[in-house]
């Protein structure tokens, strides 16, 4: 069953050893006008997300080795930690029997995401990126030198690729080289970690190659920059396009149960039937 196991470090810079990592935290006003505030004991920091549509509250740290949540469902090994000055939210997804795993969108910090492959046993299969934005797809390379793994993206996202740099002017971060992609993947196909596949979805709107990653068995959807917890990808960037994410969001998205897990690229975790219900932006047409 799904736990926090997520630890607050340095210890003794927080008492709140045992409260999930999203409490957890940190310390300044940033350039892309996040706040912190100290509430007594519990440090909450409230980030305004260059990639989601308004403002929204997704929580990050700059603590390392904190993990955001992980899960074992039916032999799953599920890790997600977010990772890079966005706090992409990273999936690990391996086959306890197997060894098998996936990477998803390993955006940066690729030592701490190999760490957690490393400390599960597991060797990397594939390395699959939800779209194709800096914070998701910079650590690309080097997980693949690492591990061997193919890239794996939407090649309605190439044009996107082509473009790191200028991405990562956009957000201050140095440009992480060329990306190269070993196979484009959409709607109809699936990719795997040992017995886990998940069904590709392409969901285009937040990029012309958006897509999200639905396990079936395993009631997940990884969503990449589509959905987040009370709020929506962004559309304004290159690729953007508004009334596509809305058909994505109806058509494909929401088709999907109520019970559905949904792990967006950044923040906390939700479910269909929470955005369904409660995101604004998913309202009935
Ligand atoms: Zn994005």
């Amino acid at each position: 069953m799904a736990v926090f196991s997520t630890r607050c470090r340095p210890r003794g810079k927080c008492s709140l050893q045992t409260r999930p990592r999203a409490f957890h935290g940190l310390s300044r006003i940033d350039f892309h006008g996040s706040i912190s505030t100290d509430q007594g004991a519990v440090h909450r920091k409230f980030l305004i997300n260059p990639w989601q549509i308004r403002v929204a509250v997704a929580f990050r740290s700059r603590l390392k080795d904190s993990r955001l949540w992980t899960g074992y469902n039916s032999s799953m090994i599920h890790e997600i930690l977010p990772v890079g000055l966005l706090q992409c939210n990273c999936s690990i997804i391996g086959d306890e029997a197997t060894r098998e795993a996936m990477v998803i969108d390993p955006g940066d910090e690729i030592e701490d995401v190999l760490a957690l492959v490393r400390t599960h046993n597991l060797q990397v299969k594939q390395i699959v990126i939800t779209h194709a934005h800096i914070d998701h797809v910079g650590g690309a390379m080097k997980l693949r030198a690492a591990t061997g793994a193919p890239i794996l993206l939407n090649q309605n996202d190439y044009a996107l690729l082509k473009m790191l740099d200028v991405q990562a002017a956009w957000i201050g971060v140095p440009a992480p080289g060329k990306v190269e992609i070993d196979r484009s993947i959409t709607t109809g196909e699936t990719v795997s970690a040992g017995s886990h596949t998940a069904q590709v979805l392409h969901t285009p709107g937040h990029t012309e190659g958006s897509i999200c990653l639905y396990f079936e068995p395993a009631k997940k959807l990884v969503a990449g920059d589509t959905l987040f917890a009370g709020s929506i990808g962004r559309t304004d960037l290159p690729g953007g396009d508004p009334q596509k994410i809305m058909r994505s969001l109806h058509d494909t998205v929401l088709a999907l149960p109520d019970d559905t897990v949904v792990i967006p690229g950044h923040g906390k975790l939700t479910t269909i039937g929470e955005e369904r219900e409660g995101n604004p932006f998913l309202v009935k047409r």
